[in-house]
């Protein structure tokens, strides 16, 4: 069992007032809290390792390099790579799907292909693919979820076909919070020889990942939502992957050779990391990493799988409240409305009393528009929130609901 308790006195956060009330902090979707860990870790090295990286013979910048490939090493054991060249470092996963998309749409799409996106991405695992069709003229094709919010793999078997060359999904999406079967959609993309890629912004910090398991050609995720600073992002690319692909951006750091006339590059992962990139961050990311292992997944997952089971039958006691997205397996978030009340109203009366949840459309305006709404509120649970906070929550949403009403 997770000492919870103990563990929340590492978040220094999670000891603070808002409205004079003890925050109940329900946002982790949008960004996690920190613990003091990774705070440590930043001071550190703008106390003692500051340096750029990769350009330099002095002390200060062998430490800053070592540390940042260190980093890199551990991300990738964390997620199961076969090798660290196949982790790129970028901002975010906005950041990490901006360049895979943009470079495919230089490389490997064309037109009249397809490109298979769900209902349920956020506008970052959409927007980069709807630019890469501009460019390459290929096409977007939508699955739709089905009406629990669940993921059919038939339903997908089904519109695979020729064209067929990018499929994408979340692995948890931002506003149903169900788990997809990303393994049994990575055999499909495999058997069909479509290439793969994972938003795994939702799932890393709840589940284990593992890209070889997964059988994904790409992943990517955002350090923030994983107790890391926030400005850096990974995207993974299996390796063979990564080495047909040009780079997104040119400048120093991606290089092998650069005359006037022409520039030859850098092998994967430097060849997509142009300038200087967020060190601290990588540092961060890792020691978050290295957090998250010593609690360890499978206690997380047994929290939050209590958290999950608590909340859910709290929401649906709870009368005139529509959950959107009810199939499991899923991760302690939930979006719902109630009844003649406005998501936006609901949030703000909730943070008079110390509740931060996230309303509004959540980055997904294609899901929303499915449920006939203009937004919802969600509220999005880590492994240190508590069955009290959630008792809290409830009070304060019945208190909300009758003073609105
Ligand atoms: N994908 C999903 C499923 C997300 O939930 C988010 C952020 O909420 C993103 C992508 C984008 O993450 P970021 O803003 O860190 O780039």
């Amino acid at each position: 069992m997770l000492d919870v308790a103990r563990i929340r006195e590492d978040f220094p956060i999670l000891a603070s007032e808002v409205n004079e009330r003890p925050l109940v902090y329900f946002d982790n979707s949008a960004t996690s809290q920190k613990p003091q860990v990774v705070i440590d870790a930043l001071v550190e090295f703008y106390s003692r390792k500051n340096s750029n990286i990769h350009r330099g013979v002095h002390h200060l910048s062998e430490v800053a390099s070592g540390e940042y490939e260190a980093s890199r090493t551990k991300v990738s054991q964390y997620i199961n790579a076969s090798r660290p060249e196949e982790i790129v470092f970028t901002n975010s996963t906005t950041g990490s799907i901006n360049l895979l998309a943009d470079s495919l749409s230089r490389s490997y799409l064309r037109e009249g292909d397809e490109i298979i996106v769900t209902e349920a991405e956020h506008h970052s695992n959409l927007v980069p693919w709807q630019m890469a069709c501009e460019r390459s003229k290929a096409k977007i094709r939508m699955l739709p979820m089905e009406d629990d919010g669940s993921l059919s793999v038939e339903r997908l078997k089904g519109m695979i076909g020729e064209r067929t060359r990018l499929l994408t999904v979340s692995h948890v999406s931002n506003v149903l919070g169900i788990v997809n079967p990303v393994e049994e959609i990575g055999a499909l993309a495999s058997a069909n020889d479509v290439m793969y890629v994972v938003d795994a912004a939702q799932s890393i910090p709840h589940l284990p990942i593992d890209v070889n398991r997964i059988g994904c050609d790409f992943l990517a995720f955002s350090g923030h939502k994983v107790l890391a600073e926030s400005g850096i992002g990974v995207l993974y690319g299996r390796h063979d992957r990564l080495l047909d692909l040009p780079p997104s951006q040119g400048g120093g750091g991606m290089v092998n050779k650069v005359t006037m006339e022409r520039t030859t590059y850098a092998d994967p992962p430097l060849r997509f990391e142009a300038g200087t990139p967020n060190i601290s961050g990588a540092l961060s990311l890792a020691v978050a990493l290295d957090y998250m292992s010593d609690i360890g997944l499978r206690d997380i997952i047994e929290h939050e799988e209590m958290l999950t089971a608590h909340m859910r039958e709290g929401l649906e006691r709870f009368e005139g409240l529509q959950l959107y997205g009810t199939a499991d397996p899923r991760v302690p978030l939930f979006s719902f409305n109630i009844d003649g009340i406005h998501h936006y109203d609901l949030g703000l009366v909730l943070d008079k009393m110390g509740v931060a949840v996230r309303t509004g459309t959540h980055c997904a305006e294609p899901l929303m528009e499915r449920y006939g709404v203009k937004g919802s509120v969600r509220a999005s649970l880590a492994f240190y929130n508590t069955i009290e906070e959630i008792d809290v929550f409830f009070e304060s949403l019945e208190k909300a609901v009758v003073l609105l009403g």
